[in-house]
């Protein structure tokens, strides 16, 4: 569900027209809808109401201090996964108590930034990491919060890009050794044991790899409880999918129904990391038709927002519908929507039956709030698109585009170049 919508034949963001938004803000331009991203975080957090939990949301999904403040405002938490994130999530407001620590590679400097700033706790993934968190944690003469992050090995059917909790990953720590290293960071001085936590993948479009997972970690918990560890937060991460097509995944509803009645009775506070089932069809990414090409094979539809701007087609093979901002009536084409960039690979879709569209003319890439403008790069020197925030009949601009200056402004000419 969200607030993109056809009123006539004209697509609105909310109660805004969004060719209005593109001709004031311009091209490429992200929106995102205030009521849409506010009703997908009260979807998690009314169905576990029952139970106590914490819905961090996972930064990196889109690390907009305006989104990520939205949720902080609501009760929400982040879940990081760099010092840069937390840096972010804490200018936005998220209380520190709330705020989760992920990622196979944190370096010191991120460690002692993450203690200094007294986090919920780090979701550890090795045992260095564990020494170094002990390592650094004693220097600081303070304690570290930790989980450990477990690779539960459960196939969540999806993208091999973005499945995360199977042997063959680099994350967490294979569940057969789990209570071994949980009974070796026993025995580290610095650190307090305080969760599991583990993330089996993103796109997930069925509850059995989370019950699955959910099942064999509690199977743990209960194990450290005999050997008198007792865990506070089970992390169950993220990773519910999204409609970008024609699938049909669970709603938080479906998996607080299937999980909630596993965790009755056990004391535990549930944090959840929800990242594209919270932002992802809460944001399009509008553009631009900049010209017409027609081909042997097929029509190319060239516009202005190109695999910088939105990586998923490219990187994913990901499917994004394409709406025209203008709904007319007019004959559909096989066509493919290209950017500018300089890559047979920068394509937003390919072999796609598309209204004929005509130059000038605006597009809605939908269902790209989610590892979107997060994923975009400079690259072809092209500067970043701006981000816009639509509530109800206002819009506000949640981050300025980058200009030509920002492209050089990082850059030094050495002494023997001048
Ligand atoms: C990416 C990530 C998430 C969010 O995943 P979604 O599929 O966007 O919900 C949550 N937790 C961790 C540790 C992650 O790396």
């Amino acid at each position: 569900m969200h607030f993109f919508k056809y009123r006539a034949e004209e697509l609105f963001a909310e109660d805004v027209p969004v060719k209005k938004l593109a001709e004031k803000y311009g091209t490429p331009l992200y929106i995102y809808s205030y009521r849409t991203l506010f009703r997908h975080f009260k979807a998690y957090d009314d169905a576990f109401n029952d139970y106590p939990h914490i819905i961090c949301f996972a930064v990196k999904a889109n690390p907009n201090p305006a989104v990520i403040r939205l949720f902080a405002k609501n009760g929400g938490g982040a879940d990081i996964v760099s010092g840069g994130e937390l840096f972010v999530a804490l200018k936005s407001g998220v209380p520190v108590k709330k705020i989760v620590y992920a990622g196979v590679g944190k370096t010191e400097d991120e460690i002692r930034f993450a203690l200094k700033s007294k986090i919920l706790m780090f979701n550890v993934e090795s045992e260095r990491e564990l020494r170094e968190i002990d390592r650094v944690a004693g220097k600081m003469k303070t304690k570290a919060p930790v989980a450990l992050r477990i690779n539960p090995d459960i196939d969540p059917e999806t993208h091999p890009y973005i499945a995360t909790g199977m042997k063959k990953h680099k994350f967490g720590i294979p569940i057969e050794e789990a209570l071994e290293y949980y009974r070796f960071a026993s025995t580290l001085r610095n650190l307090t044991l305080v969760g599991v936590h583990k993330h089996i993948g993103s796109q997930i479009t069925k509850i059995s790899p989370f019950v699955d997972a959910l099942k064999r970690v509690l199977i743990l918990i209960d194990d450290l409880n005999e050997q008198g560890i007792s865990i506070q937060y089970l992390d169950i991460g993220g990773g519910l999918g999204i409609p970008y097509r024609d699938e049909d995944p669970p709603v938080p509803k479906d998996l607080a129904k299937s999980l909630i009645p596993l965790l009755k009775g056990r004391g535990l506070t549930l944090i959840m990391e929800p990242g594209r089932s919270i932002v992802g069809n809460a944001g399009i990414l509008v553009t631009k038709v900049l010209y017409l090409k027609t081909g042997e094979k097929k029509e190319f539809v060239i516009v202005d927002a190109g695999m910088n701007d939105l990586i998923r087609p490219s990187f994913y093979d990901a499917y994004h519908q394409i709406l025209p901002v203008a709904k007319k009536r007019r004959k559909t084409v096989l066509c493919d929507v290209v950017g500018p960039i300089c890559e047979t690979g920068d394509f937003l879709a390919r072999e796609r039956e598309l209204q004929k569209v005509e130059q000038g003319e605006y597009l809605a890439v939908m269902s790209a709030g989610a590892y979107g403008f997060s994923m975009s790069s400079n690259y072809n020197s092209r500067p970043r698109a701006a981000e816009v925030m639509v509530n109800g009949r206002e819009h506000a601009l949640i981050r300025v585009r980058e200009t030509y200056s920002d492209l050089t402004n990082w850059n030094r000419i050495p002494k023997f170049l001048k």
